[in-house]
């Protein structure tokens, strides 16, 4: 039987009792539990095989609950909450005592969200605790934004995935930390830079590959595929590197028009917004074909095209 439901009241009564539930969000689908419950949050890194040095995102349903959980909003944090949430922002905030070192991994600061999602919304709402969630795929696979791809990665594993459809942005939030007060970004993700800095100014980007990362979507190696991939800028010319091989090609707008090849267009239109919301549903369908290579396509460098080549160039072998 599946457990893909869109069963609000079963999903508020498994994690009451310190089940885990898959939510879906505008960003990608949650692996959630209780804050509070340390069974709960022992089993989210236990499904995910996540190691316990990478702390937890912590959603809430509004910003007014932000008091209870840290001790410190800096007044550049304060404008962003204002002007992003509910939205694809993670603030990164100095945490209050109530917070279990479980979910920060010992760090001082707990990593905080109001996602924009209807059904999480109203279920987080209806519970009187807040819900840890990283990505609901096994560390370092591709991000799930279909219900079917949870319950692909974990049907034995969970009771249920709540079904919200498809997720409208697609890839993950971006993570600010502050500081001195200022607002450091630690994940490039669905929320741009410069939208970003249209609201608190020139903002300092800590995104790189690191050997001891702040936060694991950093590792040089995430979100990948199974088959080997490539990025790069010219596709045609890379196909012609790979003779004999069953390809598969993930580009921007432009096809190839070349039948050989299994081709996915991320966005006809040229929309980076779309493209963005189609990139790890696309990489999964590629990834399901049996295919021997898979050649992505740079995006050009600015707004959401950051993001996607940050997260192109961790579902890659080489850099
Ligand atoms: P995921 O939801 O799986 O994409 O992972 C959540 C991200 O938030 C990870 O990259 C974490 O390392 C990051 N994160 C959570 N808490 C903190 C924190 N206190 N400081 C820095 N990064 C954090
Ligand atoms: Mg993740």
């Amino acid at each position: 039987m599946s457990i893909i439901s869109k069963d609000i009241q079963k999903a508020v009564q498994l994690l009451t009792d310190e089940q885990l539930v898959a939510i879906p969000t505008e960003t990608v689908y949650g692996l959630a539990g209780n804050i509070f419950s340390e069974k709960a949050i022992k089993s989210i890194f236990s499904t995910k095989k996540r190691p316990f040095f990478n702390p937890l995102i912590v959603h809430i349903p509004s910003v007014a609950i932000l008091d209870d959980i840290v001790t410190h909003i800096p007044q550049k944090a304060k404008l962003l909450a204002n002007a992003f949430w509910p939205g694809s922002m993670t603030l990164v905030l100095k945490k209050s005592s109530k917070i279990p070192d479980l979910i920060t991994a010992g760090k001082d600061t707990v990593a905080v969200r109001v996602p924009n999602h209807p059904t999480t919304l109203a279920l987080l709402s209806n519970l009187d605790f807040p819900l840890a969630a990283p990505s609901a795929n096994p560390f370092g696979s591709i991000s799930p934004t279909k219900a079917k791809h949870v319950e692909g990665y974990f049907k034995n594993a969970i009771k249920m995935v709540l079904d919200g459809g498809s997720c409208t942005n697609g890839i993950e939030s971006t993570i600010i930390g502050f500081e001195n007060d200022e607002p450091i970004i630690y994940r490039l993700g669905a929320l741009s830079l410069e939208d970003i800095e249209a609201v608190v100014g020139k903002v300092s980007v800590k995104n790189k590959k690191e050997d001891k990362p702040d936060a694991p979507g950093m590792l040089a190696r995430h979100y990948a595929p199974k088959t080997r991939t490539f990025l790069v800028n010219d596709v045609a010319l890379e196909v012609q590197n790979h003779p004999n091989k069953k390809i598969g090609v993930l580009v921007f707008h432009q096809s190839l028009q070349d039948a050989a090849l299994t081709e996915i267009v991320l966005s006809k239109k040229g929309s980076m917004q779309e493209a963005a919301s189609n990139l790890y549903a696309s990489m999964h369908e590629l990834d399901h074909q049996n295919l021997d290579v898979i050649i992505a396509e740079r995006f050009p460098e600015e707004g959401l095209g950051k993001s996607i080549n940050d997260r192109l160039q961790r579902a890659t072998f080489s850099s």
